[in-house]
């Protein structure tokens, strides 16, 4: 299976690439961040409970969203070529629960891709999102830097565990959508060749 990481903070692109990555190389797309606003607008038990941090710009507890991706496992391995997390793992705790459902399954993760925009282009860009996504997160500053604090200091070490397996590869996520596309398929293939 070819499974990746699209890491980075919020707002560095990562469900618009993970979009064409989904089609170039045919992967489930996996993305943390919609299946709980999935299970909010669902008014779910779990949904509720993910609602409070969602809202304040906090992470979700570890165990809620390892409960939920481990379903979305079951459910598609041997089913599909690959999977691309989005917004997952955002922790170490997370990142070492994937690494053990994966391998349970017989596989891992392949690669982990990390995208590098500075917090002043986030804010910018999230608040821009924020006009038409109907998130209400992306609409208050405040929130914003929130949710950069909680990736600068628990979602960033991440990366270091992946660095550790020798799977992570930085990415410059300013530019074109074309540019960063081109840069991200060139790791990828370099990678599995
Ligand atoms: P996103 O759409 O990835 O920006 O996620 C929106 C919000 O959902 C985040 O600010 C967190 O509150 C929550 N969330 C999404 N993925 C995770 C995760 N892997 N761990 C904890 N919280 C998450």
């Amino acid at each position: 299976m070819l499974n990746l990481v699209l890491f980075g903070p919020p707002g560095s692109g990562k469900g618009t690439q993970a979009a064409y990555l989904v089609d170039k190389y045919q992967l489930k797309h996996i993305s943390t961040g919609d299946l709980l606003r999935e299970e909010k607008a669902k008014g779910s038990e779990l949904g509720l409970e993910a609602k409070r941090y969602m809202d304040a710009g906090k992470l979700v507890p570890d165990e809620v969203v390892i409960g939920m991706i481990g379903g979305v496992l079951d459910n598609n391995v041997g089913q599909v070529k690959g999977f691309i997390f989005d917004g997952f793992p955002r922790t170490v705790a997370q990142a070492e629960a994937l690494d053990t459902l994966l391998t349970q399954k017989g596989t891992s993760i392949t690669q982990l891709l990390a995208l590098q925009v500075s917090e002043e282009e986030l804010v910018k860009r999230i608040l821009n999102r924020g006009l038409t996504s109907g998130r209400a997160d992306d609409t208050n500053e405040e929130t914003i830097r929130q949710r950069v604090s909680e990736y600068n200091n628990k979602t960033s070490l991440v990366a270091g565990h992946y660095d550790e397996q020798c799977k992570l590869t930085n990415i410059a996520g300013e530019g074109s959508i074309e540019e960063i596309t081109t840069a991200l398929c060139a790791a990828i293939d370099s990678q599995v060749a």
